[in-house]
């Protein structure tokens, strides 16, 4: 198993050392995982940026790394929170440092946080869906430095329970361009189980995003929990490997110094 989608304390919303989280990783059966701390520049309207010191942030990954060497591969990633203005601070970041993996994730829409500044809930949920998704385009369309895009469907867990969300259909054709651009740029998606988590039937992105994926010739895809304590590392992954079989996919991907490499799930 390969979890490609777990946080630490270098994330300001995690409080576990990687070592915990990597003893829970081991106790689990993972094969790999990849620590993808959270960057988030210019979020609120303060401007603050979310960070981590990248210096520390490698050394604590290789420390570990080579401590249990023996029992799982350990690789250091990050997620980054895109806005499309912050395209070549994030490059200047992403190139003066080893990571292996890059997630691009929208956690913001010009600078408003979509679970904290509640970015849903002044409009009608077909307004608030239509200008994610082509905030999300932007954000693909701006960008290159990343290997796959985080929880494509994130803005789903935060419409008040009593919303009804409007059918797939309804605005697929801009997440059809999203995925489209996405293979185009020969980049890749995630399968984000903590859907299930925070209350959604459905890990990220849902079963319809991942079959247009797929018919549209969409072959990387890597799998992750997004876990933030250690309890959740590898949660569902066997779901979302079987899920993935079942819909025709023959590969999940690793990512070793951003370069990919396929593992069959037959
Ligand atoms: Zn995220
Ligand atoms: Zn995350």
């Amino acid at each position: 198993m390969y979890d490609f989608h777990i946080h630490s304390d270098y994330s300001m919303d995690c409080k576990y050392l990687m070592e915990e989280m990597v003893i829970e990783a081991i106790n689990n059966n993972m094969k790999s995982i990849c620590f993808t701390d959270h960057m988030d520049y210019d979020v609120t309207e303060n401007g603050i940026d979310i960070d981590f010191r990248t210096n520390d942030y490698f050394k604590k990954v290789k420390q570990v790394k080579y401590k249990y060497l023996k029992n799982i591969e350990i690789l250091a990633g990050v997620e980054i929170g895109m806005q499309p203005h912050l395209s070549e601070r994030y490059d200047d970041i992403i190139d003066s440092n080893p990571f292996d993996f890059v997630i691009m994730s929208v956690h913001s829409i010009n600078r408003k946080d979509i679970h904290l500044d509640r970015f849903t809930c002044d409009k009608s949920p077909i307004d608030a869906l239509t200008e994610y998704y082509e905030y999300l385009y932007q954000c693909v369309n701006s960008f290159n430095n990343f290997d796959v895009v985080g929880h494509i469907d994130y803005i789903d867990r935060y419409f008040d329970e009593s919303t009804t969300l409007p059918n797939f259909d309804e605005y697929s054709h801009i997440v059809e361009d999203i995925l489209k651009l996405i293979i185009e740029k020969g980049k890749g998606i995630e399968v984000n189980t903590a859907g299930i988590k925070y209350g959604l039937e459905y890990y990220h992105p849902k079963l319809e995003i991942l079959k247009l994926y797929k018919e549209l010739g969409g072959e990387i895809i890597t799998i992750g929990s997004d876990a933030h304590s250690p309890e959740f590392i590898g949660y569902e992954y066997k779901g979302a490997e079987k899920l993935l079989r079942e819909l025709g996919f023959k590969y999940i991907y690793l990512f070793k110094e951003r370069k990919k490499f396929p593992i069959h799930i037959g």
